[in-house]
């Protein structure tokens, strides 16, 4: 359970979107943006603290997403909490990678290190604002980027592999 009271918008994620379809919970998710990030991150862990399966694999995917940019360290033990509950669904990834790259994220701040050695480290997309785009060129389904990292400017090379039913990134 939620260490702290639920955030109005919390409430209303947790109320509206399991009667929402794909398009319209989008919508609602994107009223995370409009927060400041760190109230952002807070109400996405408590939707992943308190979400169950009418919640959604959209919503538990975008507030992974949240606090994997925005999360702070002082939330990892919550998260990694919230880990231990959160619905599987079906699906051809298991979705719950996503919560795992936002705990390895909250594990590198709690060394004191950038957020993105742990983008690096679960081989997930390379998605702005984090990462700026450098290069890219594509050859048989796979392309090769350059990215930067926009919080701390280390640069790495990621491979995008196109050949299966969904991406699959490789950092080097
Ligand atoms: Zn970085």
């Amino acid at each position: 359970m939620s260490s702290s009271p639920l955030l109005p918008l919390t409430v209303r994620l947790l109320a509206e979107l399991p009667a929402l379809k794909a398009d319209p919970q989008m919508a609602l998710l994107r009223e995370l943006q409009v927060l400041p990030p760190d109230e952002a991150a807070e109400v996405a862990l408590q939707v992943l603290e308190n979400m169950d399966e009418a919640t959604g694999v959209l919503a538990g995917m975008v507030c992974a997403e949240e606090v994997r940019q925005h999360g702070k360290a002082g939330q990892l033990a919550r998260l990694q909490a919230a880990r231990q509950r959160v619905p599987t669904f079906s699906g051809l990834r298991d979705w719950r990678g996503d919560v795992d790259g936002a705990i390895a994220a909250l594990e590198a701040l709690a060394k004191k290190r950038c957020r993105c050695a742990s983008v690096r480290a679960n081989n997930t997309a390379p998605v702005p604002p984090m990462f700026v785009e450098l290069s890219s060129n594509s050859a048989n389904y796979v392309e090769v980027m350059q990215v930067r990292c926009a919080l701390c400017g280390r640069e790495y090379t990621v491979e995008r592999d196109d050949s299966y039913h969904y991406p699959i990134f490789t950092w080097r």
